[in-house]
């Protein structure tokens, strides 16, 4: 058992950076081990309604073209109140077989694997440049990845920003090179209250948000049939934009006319299209519904969409050197699209190739209980230093 690899997963388990808390902890935790090891590393502060948030960036090597960024996120998905718990989700604890705790495949053992790897690795033997990028608030949008990537190049100083990127999420070491995107939004529907005895003096806005469904639903019927022969192979499933009712809120009591429902939509549109070409046509569809209830034939409510919140989908080249490593390494021999968003669409825009493969398991992320398997736990740090010394030269020290 190797004893660093496991106190550095403790502690990552233990801190709570479910994503609507600070990762100030955590972060500060993991940049005192990387410095301790030889790596700058540079922060980036943000405050997020009142909550410090803080990505980090860990570089070493020489000031050379061509190096790789290691990427992964620090935050998790919510436990409290998950039902199906019988552990502390916050304790990492290992059987024969599985290691437990919150974050353990989503993806904390990964980053800790990061550390552990950065402890054995000779860093004056680097030849081109390795960064760990260490992201806040994947799991609420990629939102910390948006905002560490225009700052990268500052952050990385003389080094010459990476034009590849490992991002280590949970596929059981299957390699994606792609993923969808996610676009999220609301529509709210306003009528106009009253009693409902009167309801020709009111518009019931929960009867016109029925309108709004069958609209988007009939639309969402129209976009499975769009399915495009350029994924099929990518998207097995579903090589179309999927399209979800995410929730439904209105109405105050039986007796009144509902004044407001508002519906949450998400869709998840391909890559290489136009990620809001779906938004636009369903704000005009919706325009164009008779906003009148089927109760009062003389006033309309209004109904509005949300500004979009998106996901950029991603489409990264194939064969490049590090699919060629990472094929090598894991054996494996084909790359497909990953059924799930992550921080690598953020990577796109900033013009870095990204590759999603990493040691947890996607069944076990989210999940209560959450686990990774224990050779999947043990071997990691190994496979990282692989990949490093192939794709940036670097020795590995002996083992302590
Ligand atoms: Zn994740």
């Amino acid at each position: 058992m190797n004893s660093y690899l496991h106190e550095v997963a403790g502690r990552l388990v233990s801190f709570d950076t479910v994503s609507s808390k600070s990762n100030a902890e955590a972060m500060a935790y993991l940049s005192a081990q990387l410095n301790d090891h030889g790596f700058r590393v540079s922060l980036q502060r943000s405050e997020i309604a009142g909550v410090p948030k803080i990505n980090l960036s860990a570089c070493a090597g020489p000031a050379e073209p061509g190096g790789l960024i290691i990427s992964g996120h620090v935050d998790t998905v919510p436990f409290t109140g998950q039902p199906g718990w019988t552990r502390d989700p916050l304790r990492l604890e290992i059987d024969d077989s599985r290691v437990y705790g919150r974050g353990t495949s989503d993806m904390k053992v990964f980053l800790a694997q990061c550390v552990d790897a950065a402890a054995r690795l000779e860093v004056a033997t680097l030849k081109r440049p390795l960064v760990f990028l260490f992201t806040a608030d994947e799991e609420i949008g990629c939102l910390g990845a948006e905002r560490v990537l225009p700052a990268l190049p500052e952050l990385l100083g003389a080094i010459p920003q990476p034009r590849l990127a490992w991002i280590g999420e949970p596929t059981s070491y299957q390699v994606f090179h792609a993923h969808k995107g996610v676009v999220l939004f609301t529509i709210t529907v306003r009528g106009l209250g009253g009693h409902s005895s009167v309801p020709e003096q009111g518009v019931n806005a929960i009867a016109v948000a029925g309108k709004v469904i069958e609209t988007v639903g009939r639309y969402q019927a129209e976009l499975r049939s769009q399915h495009s022969a350029a994924f099929a192979e990518l998207f097995p499933e579903s090589s179309y934009a999927t399209l979800n009712f995410g929730g439904i809120r209105g109405g105050t009591a039986a007796n009144m006319i509902a004044e407001e429902c508002t519906v949450q939509v998400s869709y998840r549109p391909l890559p290489q299209a136009d990620p809001l070409e779906a938004y636009r046509e369903l704000a005009r569809r919706l325009q164009a519904i008779d906003a009148r209830d089927y109760g009062s034939p003389h006033h309309r409510a209004t109904i509005e969409l949300s500004d979009p919140f998106v996901v950029p989908p991603l489409l990264s080249p194939r064969e490049t050197p590090l699919e060629g490593v990472l094929f090598a390494i894991l054996q494996r021999h084909t790359s497909g699209g990953a059924p799930f968003a992550t921080d690598g669409g953020q990577f796109a825009r900033a013009g870095i190739a990204s590759l999603i493969c990493g040691p947890g398991d996607l069944e076990q992320a989210h999940q209560p209980d959450e686990s990774i398997r224990r050779e999947a736990f043990e071997n990691g740090t190994e496979v990282i230093l692989s990949v490093v010394n192939r794709m940036c030269g670097a020795g590995t020290l002996e083992k302590k």
